[in-house]
């Protein structure tokens, strides 16, 4: 669902080669990494509700397990394709290492507009691709989670499903995560992207004696799961939201916006009305002027002069063509891949601080990863519990990203490669994937043995 023609492959490949030549990594593991260990491919074909047949295609990447089971979302939308779904594998591998949780790397779509399914065909759908899938997943193979346009509903069919295929005894609860409460989902699953990302944008900023965030303002690309849930935190934080969109457009709200009223006036329409206003500072939404907002492309809202940038959309939205004209100092990516590798290159001769997608998107995952290990022991955690765990683990990753640029120099997404594939290295090389240069497969200097 890349807009631009560039692929999001080549942007993951690009990277890990030109990280892996400077930090002097195993060729080896760079060769493994650079493909996928399976790609499924299904066909699902689909009884509509008027009796006809349309055929549906589903994919599963499973790109690496070398740290532990597969770990990756599955979305559903229309322009989903293997290439895209590959990178997203691999971007799951990196980041299960940069939070050094216990997973490979995963991910999984179906090439559907899930709007125009009416909700029976879309759980016919749901379950089906599970079916297909057979034996691919479950708790300790791979482990699917909502992406975009999938939510806990679709978890819960899922989960439904897979228990009807594998009993009991298939631990079916601990083979999705993202599930909703009722069904062993976790507390603080729902907001753990965006509540991860922001624990990072803070503590990113602290490292920067930057902790008084009074007028710091921004704008975030994307009003789903992700965006809505770190704009409304970030709102109760004390930063200050301009603008915010969603596929059709956005609104940009120059003295900062009401985010809470948006998430409910959203909530009941269905989606964003960029035409009427909601102003912070109490003004009432339905009294609020003309000058209070105004609505903003998806483009110029990329444009807009911000201290925070914030895509939490879709891939390849700051590219060459449009980086010039990106005004804010920080890019948090909560989106996957929303950076093309040149725009990157442009953003850092700028000084501007991109915080990569593979550390600030990792919330979703780490919290994850706590439903999984909270389904295994069959004992729950408060939401508090969770949030205190996640906190800790984002600012950790950040302060060993932080370390990794001093240390080794270049931009946070080249020290955030550094630390994944260091950790990726060094479970390849104790598992004999690659051997350790210089000495035999178990550890001994040739010739010394
Ligand atoms: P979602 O389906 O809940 O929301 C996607 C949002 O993006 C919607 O507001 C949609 O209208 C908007 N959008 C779609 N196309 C757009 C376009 N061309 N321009 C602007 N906005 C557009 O999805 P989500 O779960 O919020 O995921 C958003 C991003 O975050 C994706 O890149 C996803 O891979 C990434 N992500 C999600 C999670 C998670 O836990 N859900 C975890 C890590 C990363």
């Amino acid at each position: 669902m890349a807009t631009t023609t560039e692929s999001p492959l080549d942007s993951f490949l690009t990277t890990l080669d030109r990280v892996g030549a400077s930090s002097g990594t195993h060729p080896d593991v760079l060769k493994l990494m650079r493909k996928p260990q399976r790609i499924l491919q299904v066909e699902l074909p689909l009884e509509r509700d008027d009796g006809s047949l349309e055929i549906f295609h589903g994919y599963r990447v499973q790109h690496n397990d070398v740290r532990g089971p597969y770990k990756g979302g599955v979305r559903f939308h229309p322009h989903v394709a293997l290439d895209e779904v590959t990178a997203l594998a691999a971007w799951m591998t990196l980041k299960t290492a940069v939070v050094d949780i216990p997973y490979g790397g995963a991910k999984g779509g179906i090439t559907v507009d899930p709007t125009d399914l009416s909700d029976r065909e879309l759980q016919r759908l749901s379950r089906m691709f599970v079916e297909r899938l057979g034996t691919a997943i479950g708790p300790n193979r791979d482990i699917p989670a909502p992406d975009v346009n999938t939510n806990a509903q679709i978890m819960a069919w899922f989960t439904d499903e897979y228990s009807r295929l594998h009993g009991e005894s298939g631990h079916a609860e601990a083979a999705f995560t993202g599930k909703p409460v009722v069904l062993g989902g976790s507390q603080g699953r729902e907001s753990a992207t965006g509540r991860g990302g922001l624990f990072v944008l803070l503590e990113y900023l602290r490292s920067q004696d930057i902790t008084d965030l009074t007028g710091m303002t921004i704008a975030v690309q994307g009003f789903g799961n992700v965006g809505s849930y770190f704009a409304s935190l970030a709102d109760q934080a004390g930063f200050t939201i301009v603008a915010i969109s969603d596929a059709e457009g956005g609104t940009y709200h120059p003295q900062g916006a009401d985010i809470s009223q948006m998430v409910t006036a959203r909530n009941q329409a269905g989606k964003l009305d960029t035409n009427v206003c909601y102003p912070k500072l109490g003004v009432e939404a339905v009294g609020a002027t003309q000058d209070d907002c105004e609505p903003i492309s998806n483009e110029d809202l990329l444009k807009l002069e911000v201290d925070i940038l914030v895509p939490a959309a879709i891939e390849n939205q700051i590219t060459a063509t449009n980086v010039a004209d990106i005004k804010a100092k920080y890019v948090l990516e909560l989106a996957n891949g929303p950076t093309t590798p040149a725009a990157d290159e442009s953003l850092a001769k700028r000084n501007v601080s991109v915080i990569p997608d593979i550390l600030a998107n990792a919330g979703g995952v780490t919290v994850s990863y706590f439903e999984w290990t909270q389904n295994l022991q069959n004992l729950y955690w408060s939401q508090d519990e969770v949030n205190t765990k996640l906190e800790a683990k984002m600012k950790q990753a950040t302060n060993e990203i932080i370390a990794m640029q001093k240390e080794g120099g270049g931009t946070l997404r080249e020290a955030a490669y550094r630390l994944a594939i260091k950790r990726i290295e060094a479970a390849m090389l104790l598992r004999g994937w690659a051997h350790p240069r210089g000495e035999d497969s178990v550890g001994h200097v040739n010739g010394n043995t």
